[in-house]
Formats: C-alpha cells, sequence, structure tokens
C-alpha cells in the first residue's frame, strides 16, 4: 500500500518493496542475468530503488509472449469481453490511486497532487476505451446490385510502447488502453528513470482479468531494451512518445520492417496573449502552462507571445506570481517539484546561462537551486526570460523547464507570425475575448491542438498530436483508436 511505501521510504530513504524484473506473460520475472539499474528520487537526488536492466533476450521473450496472446485468445476475444476487462481496470487503478501516486512522485519528481492527477486520468482513459470496445463499427459500399462491399477494423496485432518520463502512467494508459481495446497485445519500455508505475500498471490489468502474455513491459535503456524492441520484426505498429532525435532513430528501425509508427515528439508551444483577454484568466493560463510539473511536458506553453500594448503591466503580474511559487519535495505537494535527473538539470542550466552570456534579460529566476527544506535535490527556479527574439535558441529550442520565453508581438497578425515560425507544431494557447478572432487564429496556426482560453483543455476524448517535427499520427479520442486498427475491404459479386 502508499502508506507500507511513506513508511519504508521515511525509515530507510529506499523502496526495496517496488516490483523487480519485467512483467512477462502474466507474471514479474526476474532475468537469469540478474542485472539491474538504480532509479533516482529527483527531490532528493539520491537512488532510491532498483530494476532489472532488460536485454534484446528479454525482449524477445515479452514479444513471443504478446505475439502468442494475440493469436491464441485476445484477438477473438468478443469485443464485450474485453471492455469489461478494461472497465475493471479502471476501478482497480482508482483503488490504488495513492500507491501509483506515491510511486510516481519518487521515481518521477512530480508534485504529489499531479501525479495523483496522472492517475485519475490513467483510470479515465481505460474507462473511455473500455466504452469503446464494442463500437469499433465498418463501413458498407454500395457497389450495385450484384455486388456485397464492406469494411471492418482489424487489430494490427503486437504493438510497442516506448515511453518518457515526465508522464509515465498517463502515456502508458494512452496507448495501452486503446491498443488492448482494438484487440491488440503490447509490450511495452518505460523510460530508465521512471520504471515502476508502468510495470505497476501491467500488474492491475492482470488483477482486472487480463489474459497473461497480453501486456507486458520490460525495463531497461534504450539502446539495450527500447531498441531491440522497436526493430523486433515481429511487432506490427510502435507508439513512440519522446524527443525528436531518438523519434528519428525510431522511425529509421520501423522503416527495416515497414512497421507502422506514430511518433509523439517535442514541442515548444506558444501561448497567444491579446490586448482584449481577460487578464486573470491568462495569467492562471500562462503560469500552469509552464510550471506545471516543472516544464517538462511536451504541451508546455514555453513561449508568451504577448500583444506590445499589455506586454509590460502582464510580465509584472507574472513575476510577482511566479515568486509566489514554492519549490520543494513532490511528497509535499509543492507548487513546483524538481527536474527529473542531474544531467536534465545542467541542459536547462545551460540554456540560460548561454542566454545570459548573450545578454538576455531574465525576468524572474534562472538559477540551479535546491529543496529549501532539505538543501537537496534536482531544482531549478521558475524562470521568465523577457524580449527574446524569434530567431534565438530559447524560442526555438525545447528547454523542457520552467522557463518561459516572453516574445513580444506588434499585433494578432504579428502573434500568428511568431506562433508559426517553429520547428515545431504541436500546441498553441490563444487568449482573447473575441471569440471570431480567436477561432480565425486557431485555423491559422499551425498545430496539432489550440487551447481557446483556457491551457491544457480537453480530456481523453480529443484527438492529440503533433505537426512539424512534433511527429504525426494521433492518439486519444476515437482517432487514437483507429491507429491500432487496420482497415479490410471485402467486395464480393453475388
Ligand atoms: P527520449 O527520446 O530520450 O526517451 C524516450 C524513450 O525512448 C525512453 O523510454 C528511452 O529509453 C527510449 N529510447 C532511447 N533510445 C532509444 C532507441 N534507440 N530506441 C528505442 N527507444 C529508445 O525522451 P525523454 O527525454 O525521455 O522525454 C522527453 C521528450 O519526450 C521531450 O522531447 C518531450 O517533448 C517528449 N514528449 C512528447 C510527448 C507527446 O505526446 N508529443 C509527450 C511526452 C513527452
Amino acid at each position: 500500500t502508499a502508506n507500507e511505501l511513506l513508511e519504508e521510504y521515511a525509515e530507510t530513504g529506499t523502496l526495496a518493496a517496488l516490483p523487480l524484473g519485467h512483467f512477462i506473460d502474466g507474471a514479474f520475472t526476474r532475468p537469469a542475468h540478474n542485472r539491474t539499474l538504480e532509479s533516482f528520487d529527483p527531490g532528493r537526488g539520491e537512488a532510491f530503488a532498483r530494476f532489472t536492466a532488460g536485454t534484446a533476450e528479454d525482449v524477445d521473450q515479452a514479444v513471443r509472449s504478446a505475439q502468442k496472446a494475440f493469436e491464441t485468445v485476445w484477438r477473438d476475444m468478443a469485443p464485450v469481453e474485453r471492455a469489461r476487462i478494461l472497465q475493471k481496470a479502471s476501478q482497480l487503478i482508482l483503488e490504488n490511486l495513492d500507491l501509483l501516486a506515491v510511486t510516481e512522485t519518487l521515481d518521477s519528481g512530480k508534485p504529489l497532487q499531479e501525479a495523483m492527477g496522472d492517475v485519475r486520468g490513467a483510470a479515465r482513459t481505460f474507462e473511455y476505451y473500455a466504452g469503446a470496445c464494442d463500437k469499433l463499427q465498418g463501413d458498407s459500399f454500395p457497389l450495385g446490385p450484384n455486388y456485397i462491399g464492406y469494411a471492418i477494423h482489424e487489430p494490427v496485432g503486437v504493438t510497442a510502447h516506448i515511453i518518457p518520463w515526465n508522464f509515465p502512467i498517463s502515456t502508458a494508459a494512452r496507448g495501452f488502453a486503446p491498443a488492448l481495446a482494438a484487440g491488440c497485445t503490447v509490450v511495452a519500455k518505460p523510460a530508465e528513470q521512471t520504471p515502476f508505475t508502468a510495470l505497476l500498471l501491467a500488474k492491475i490489468l492482470s488483477e482486472a482479468g487480463l489474459p497473461d502474455g497480453v501486456c507486458n513491459v520490460v525495463t531497461g535503456t534504450g539502446a539495450e531494451t527500447g531498441a531491440p524492441l522497436t526493430s523486433h520484426p515481429q511487432v506490427d505498429h510502435i507508439t513512440f512518445t519522446g524527443s525528436v532525435q531518438t523519434g528519428r532513430t525510431v522511425m529509421k528501425a520501423a522503416a527495416e520492417d515497414i512497421t507502422r509508427v506514430v511518433l509523439e515528439l517535442g514541442g515548444k508551444s506558444p501561448v497567444v496573449v491579446l490586448a482584449d483577454c481577460d487578464k486573470e484568466q491568462a495569467l492562471d493560463g500562462v503560469i500552469g502552462a509552464i510550471y506545471e510539473n516543472a516544464g517538462q511536458i511536451c504541451s508546455a506553453g514555453s513561449r508568451l507571445v504577448i500583444e506590445k500594448s499589455i506586454h509590460e503591466e502582464f510580465l509584472a503580474e507574472l513575476v510577482v506570481r511566479v515568486k509566489a511559487l514554492r519549490l520543494g519535495h513532490g511528497l509535499k505537494q509543492p507548487d513546483v517539484g524538481p527536474v527529473n535527473s542531474a544531467e536534465h538539470l545542467a541542459k536547462i542550466a545551460g540554456f540560460v546561462d548561454r542566454a545570459k552570456a548573450r545578454g538576455a534579460k531574465v525576468a524572474v529566476g534562472g538559477s540551479i537551486t535546491q529543496d529549501p527544506a532539505t538543501g537537496k535535490g534536482w531544482f531549478f527556479e521558475p524562470t521568465i526570460v523577457d524580449a527574446v527574439a524569434a530567431d534565438d535558441e530559447l524560442a526555438q529550442e525545447e528547454i523542457f523547464g520552467p522557463v518561459l520565453t516572453v516574445q513580444v508581438a506588434e499585433d494578432a497578425d504579428h502573434a500568428l507570425e511568431l506562433a508559426n515560425d517553429c520547428q515545431y507544431g504541436l500546441v498553441a494557447g490563444i487568449y482573447t475575448s473575441d471569440f471570431a478572432k480567436a477561432h480565425r487564429l486557431a485555423r491559422k496556426i499551425d498545430a496539432g491542438q489550440i487551447y481557446i482560453n483556457e491551457y491544457f483543455a480537453g480530456g481523453i476524448e480529443v484527438p492529440f498530436g503533433g505537426n512539424k517535427k512534433s511527429g504525426f499520427g494521433r492518439e486519444k479520442g476515437l482517432e487514437g483508436l483507429k491507429s491500432y486498427c487496420k482497415t479490410k475491404s471485402i467486395a464480393a459479386r453475388i
């Protein structure tokens, strides 16, 4: 239970109670090689648990298990039976809310209240796709009186899921649930920084009645575990969520076998704030968009594109609010938690230090810091850099930390130009009280999703994915379900 974990953690600073081994064929299995890696608590910057370092043989065992389960039990199970298992899984995720959230916080560093939101979101994802299992309707075609023409959606087969460290259980759920609903089986590789909640989710699915081998999780590094999974000949579909650089490698691996791939990559999303907006609404939106999860969100609103006439007043108010944000260990439910690793902290600091050397106007923050209660952990101050040029790396590159870049626009047209002047196209936010203007901008911004007057609006019902270098393919919604299907058309002369 969560309390047992917290007690053990308080006494020893470690968690031996977390599962060791992969989850393959319905059980935790420890391979003979017995190689392990350490997982770190970012809030203290110290190792707290160990997990198995998978190999190509471990991956092969998991894929074979998934292939067998696909052919012998899951593909042909009645959709309503699949629905009942996924619905039960949703219920069990909520029953394990505290356990999953505490584990997620220790592993990723994110504030506990955010981890709880992620776990509730995972339960909702299973509920949504449970309801969709028996609604994967096909189509029929008017070929004339002497023909019957129809199309059906068949599951693609064994699906691989490569998961990043910033939303471990959310990303697992948004891949597993539609894949399972469609009749596919799963082999997942969580990030080496955050391996535990995907393992616990696989166990919960098993307890909900998922047959052995339908959902497998292999832990380990990208090179030793992720690469053999994405190049495994028996994998029929890859859902990759992570950086552009690794996405490129995964796409190349997929190209070898012509394997289907969905790429959910990075972002540098603009939040366009126009002079006629509701200021309170926009201030809340801008703060949440960049400081939630310490800015480590693919869809973070990391560029504030603000109309010149309100720039100074709005910035002054933002700075007041940023100074009031409380930093701390995730278990203490701070406003802003640590970032995920020492290497990542150095990368964030590098961006800001280089900007300072170029003479950047740092309006607030700008430095590495620690948990004020313990003097430990990997923290970066919530930061705003003002008046950044469109071609500056701060406006073009994904920092993936609590660093907001401000770009000043002459008017709405200029704001649109700045919003689109970026290699990424994941999300854009728009704050204005002119609804027609909002929708005109929404049509012209090149991004997979647009949020108007509320950042991160919309839930599992709404398709999600990137344009430009943010990737392609869509997850969530019914479109996410179709990603795991292949359409078969049948035409018959009668
Ligand atoms: P990353 O690309 O370094 O790692 C992601 C995953 O890929 C990890 O599990 C890693 O082990 C694995 N991996 C590494 N090398 C591999 C290889 N050769 N073959 C197969 N797998 C390999 O990314 P990260 O730093 O963990 O995550 C942060 C990135 O993820 C950011 O760019 C962020 O924007 C992006 N992201 C995107 C979305 C989205 O929905 N678009 C969501 C969350 C995160």
